[in-house]
């Protein structure tokens, strides 16, 4: 059975159809990309499937169970996961206290911010943040982190809630192209050792296709081709939707 399976999912914003009848699944512990241009509907397709959209109508089966129309948190729960973006860490609070509040989160305790939560989960959350690299910046507080090492924290975060299928949706956003490689290494390290489904996008075609298991393209709200890197880059629908006709991937990273 697929981690993941949308059938027919489709969203419309003031009778424009930003999402049109988008069909594909996630198997088990497959690093999923879904590509293609800006305002192709991936952001729309991420956000109906982890509950902050609802869909006009479709399907979204997450290990069998229909999850769409649930809120973000009751999905979350089932065990979708996802990065959130820098606004979502707390600058003020230091790095390991945000991953220590996500654990906390996560077992359902309640934080009571006038009690010291320093002890809780202490271990745990060094253990995560030794794992992306940042246990050494465990006491500094988040706003006086480099913007790499905040995508870190915050990938630390998203694994703090053991999920079963983890959504990035441009998770190397504003990152440099070695930066992206070593982000996107790393994610891909950590979830094929826990096993975790991973459903990512990312602009640079280089990490795509040395990272991806397998290639989903959106293009105008639809899903345009499905498959292997090599089945990508030899895609001529694909490849007329990013440089019109007669060009290739070649030195295609932005
Ligand atoms: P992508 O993530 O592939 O760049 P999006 O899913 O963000 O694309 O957007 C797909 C299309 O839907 C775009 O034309 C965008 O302008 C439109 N759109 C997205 N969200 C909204 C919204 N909340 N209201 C109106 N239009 C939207
Ligand atoms: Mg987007």
């Amino acid at each position: 059975m697929s981690v993941l399976a949308v059938r027919s999912l489709c969203k419309t914003f003031d009778g424009f159809r930003a999402v049109n009848d988008v069909s594909f699944a996630v198997a088990r512990g497959e690093f999923l990309a879904m590509i293609g241009p800006n305002g192709a509907g991936k952001s729309t397709c991420f956000n109906m499937i982890n509950g902050q959209l609802a869909p006009d109508s479709g399907a979204i089966l997450f290990e069998g169970q229909e999850i769409s129309g649930l809120e973000a948190r009751a999905v979350w729960r089932l065990g979708v996961g996802r990065t959130f973006q820098i606004a979502a860490t707390f600058a003020s609070m230091t790095v390991i206290e945000n991953v220590q509040m996500a654990l906390i989160s996560h077992a359902g305790e309640i934080y009571w911010p006038w009690r010291p939560a320093r002890s809780l989960h202490r271990e745990r959350a060094l253990c995560l943040l030794e794992q992306v690299g940042m246990h050494e910046a465990a006491d500094r507080p988040c706003r006086e982190l480099a913007y790499g090492d905040v995508k870190r924290v915050e990938f630390a975060i998203a694994l703090a809630s053991e999920p079963r299928l983890l959504l990035m949706d441009e998770p190397t956003a504003g990152m440099g192209p070695g930066e992206r490689n070593e982000l996107i290494a790393l994610v891909k390290k950590l979830v094929v050792e826990r096993g975790i489904s991973v459903l990512f996008t990312e602009h640079s075609m280089d990490v795509v296709f040395a990272f991806a298991d397998r290639i989903i393209v959106l293009a105008r709200g639809q899903l345009i081709a499905d498959g292997t890197a090599a089945d990508i880059r030899d895609n001529e629908r694909v490849r007329d939707v990013y440089f019109g006709s007669g060009k290739t991937f070649a030195g295609a990273a932005p």
